[in-house]
């Protein structure tokens, strides 16, 4: 990611343990840090819902909703604006905001985009939301290619686009 050092133009800067840059010469320490992100299986009568991405990395194949968490949010916060931005909508609030999202597993996940190497650790949520159809959603066009239903049984693991989503999807086959 660096060549030279960003601080002192240094070419000695290293890449220690997959996470810290820092510079011999002048001090400099970067931590590259695992991100938190989201994944969330929604269940409908129809079967889960899956997005067929939309862009790079992995456009075209398939993946839960969900995304990076962003500074200053927590998970279940996180989870509620991807929602509200990739498929525009969002379990309905009752008195525990939170209380709609199960987490359910954790897995690791390697996220590359354009050259750079993101490691992330991915916290997956069950909703049931039975009655969810395709018409309820406002799919975000410039991310999303479409949305699939597909029965959580059936869904080919080699259709999806992330390690870390074909973990959860196997987890979730055990919950049932
Ligand atoms: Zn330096």
């Amino acid at each position: 990611m660096f060549n030279y050092c960003p601080s002192c133009g240094s070419k000695k800067i290293a890449f220690d343990n997959s996470h810290k840059w820092s510079c011999p010469d002048c001090g400099f320490v970067y931590y590259h840090n695992t991100a938190a992100a989201t994944g969330c299986v929604i269940s409908t009568r129809a079967g889960i819902m899956l997005l067929v991405r939309g862009r790079e990395p992995a456009m075209g194949k398939l993946d839960l909703p969900g995304g990076f968490v962003d500074p200053g949010e927590g998970a279940f916060e996180g989870l509620r604006r991807e929602l509200r931005e990739e498929i525009g909508w969002v379990p309905p609030v009752g008195g525990d905001p939170d209380a709609a999202f199960k987490l359910f597993a954790s897995f690791p996940n390697i996220y590359p985009y354009r050259n750079i190497v993101y490691n992330t650790c991915d916290l997956f949520f069950t909703i049931d939301a039975p009655d969810l159809t395709e018409a309820d959603l406002k799919l975000e066009a410039a991310e999303i290619a479409g949305v699939k239903f597909i029965k959580p049984a059936d869904v080919n693991l080699d259709d999806l686009a992330f390690e870390s989503t074909r973990r959860a999807i196997k987890a979730f086959l055990l919950l049932q």
